[in-house]
């Protein structure tokens, strides 16, 4: 497109308004000449009504939105493929040009929790990963984090709000390491929490890190969300070899990293989350649980074990089910609240870890499956 100039702004492409939260968009407005109130009609539109239409949005001056059209967008990546799993799991793939990433809903009795991706890809390799073993390929834009939310509610909430329960929840546990991709995440929280937004209270909304210390630390100083930990091993050598991360940032420096975030959070008074894949021979035997409690004595906690989802190519076996029952027992009975995550849509491979951004139905089956 050409260029258009005004006295703040060079345009040489369209700027996408999901990249924004409020005080950016306001800026925004303010620097193409307009009221920063129209700034908060736009969010309604765009986060209460799901309308990406200029021209329906009625209450702004034509003049305006004959100009917005110009110069800006609101643009959701699409989902290009929907797989349903029997237990009502949805995945969807979302299309961003050769480096997909996938986004799941997870349907409960009580309420719907949507599973997001920050990263295309991830660095982290940990060993038990699919998306570790794919490698990085990029971060999110804000607009690509906050467009998965903005079309699946469009979908459940909006369209299938009969048939769905809506999204009540979301979770960063999908694709990607959230605090490697900090300052886009961080947007897209403020977008999620702000009631000119999608108005989901920050109780709802969790943070899964494999724990970049760092990160946790700046979190803690700009923004509350609730915390889940990617423990997964009870001593230095084990998360060594499953998590390389854990060279750089060992167990011990990763809790007293979470005591100095508890201190300052109030939405993690009940504690975090403890993440704690169970892998069979590896960390799941009571010698480990053993382990586990000394480690989390001091940490206010929940310990959520996880029954480790296979993917193509790897190399473990999921702990018998038997044993993922006795090592939960054990903790319990050491005072630990304790559950086991039940594993949901691993037909459709939309698991914990089983995420890869892999096409793998045809077109005229994506047809079928999209409206
Ligand atoms: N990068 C972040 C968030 C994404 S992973 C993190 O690591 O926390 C979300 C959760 O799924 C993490 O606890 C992760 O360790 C776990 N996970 C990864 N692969 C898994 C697998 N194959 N089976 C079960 N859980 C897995
Ligand atoms: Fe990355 Fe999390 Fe997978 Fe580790 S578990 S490779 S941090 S997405």
């Amino acid at each position: 497109m050409k260029i258009i100039q005004n006295d703040n702004f060079n345009f040489r492409e369209k700027i996408n308004l999901l990249n924004f939260d409020r005080h950016q968009m306001r800026n925004f407005f303010c620097s193409i000449g307009e009221k920063s109130f129209c700034a908060d009609q736009i969010m309604i539109w765009i986060y209460h009504h799901f309308c990406c239409d200029f021209d329906k949005m009625t209450n702004l001056k034509k003049n305006l939105r004959k100009k917005l059209k110009k110069i800006s967008t609101i643009f959701a990546p699409k989902f290009i493929q929907e797989k349903v799993s029997i237990d009502g799991t949805i995945k969807w793939m979302v299309d961003l040009n050769n480096q997909n990433i996938e986004t799941v809903y997870i349907p409960e009795k009580n309420r719907g929790t949507l599973c997001i991706s920050s990263q295309s890809g991830c660095i982290l390799n940990c060993q038990f990963c699919a998306t570790g073993h794919q490698g990085f390929n990029r971060n999110l834009l804000v607009s690509e984090i906050v467009g998965q939310i903005w079309r699946a509610y469009k979908k459940i909430n909006i369209l299938k709000k009969n048939i769905f329960h809506p999204i009540t929840n979301i979770v960063i546990m999908g694709m990607g390491e959230p605090l490697l991709n900090f300052n886009n995440v961080i947007t897209a929280l403020r977008i999620m929490s702000d009631n000119l937004g999608f108005n989901i209270s920050k109780r709802k909304i969790v943070l899964s890190t494999s724990g970049i210390i760092p990160a946790i630390d700046k979190l803690s100083k700009i923004m509350d969300v609730k915390l889940a930990i990617s423990l997964h091993a009870s001593n230095n050598t084990i998360r060594n070899k499953i998590m390389p991360i854990n060279k750089k940032y060992n167990i011990e420096s990763l809790l007293s990293a979470i005591l100095r975030f508890l201190k300052k959070s109030k939405i993690n008074k009940d504690g975090i989350t403890i993440e704690y894949v169970m892998l069979k021979n590896i960390n799941d035997t009571l010698y480990h649980a053993q382990q586990l409690i000394k480690l989390l004595r001091y940490i206010p906690s929940k310990i959520n074990l996880i029954p480790w989802n296979n993917f193509l190519n790897s190399n473990f076996t999921a702990s018998d089910s038997n044993q993922i029952k006795k090592f939960a027992n054990f903790l319990i009975n050491k005072g630990f609240v304790t559950t086991i995550r039940k594993p949901r849509g691993q037909d459709i491979q939309a698991a914990c870890g089983q995420l890869n951004g892999n096409l793998s139905y045809s077109i005229n089956k994506k047809k079928m499956f999209l409206k």
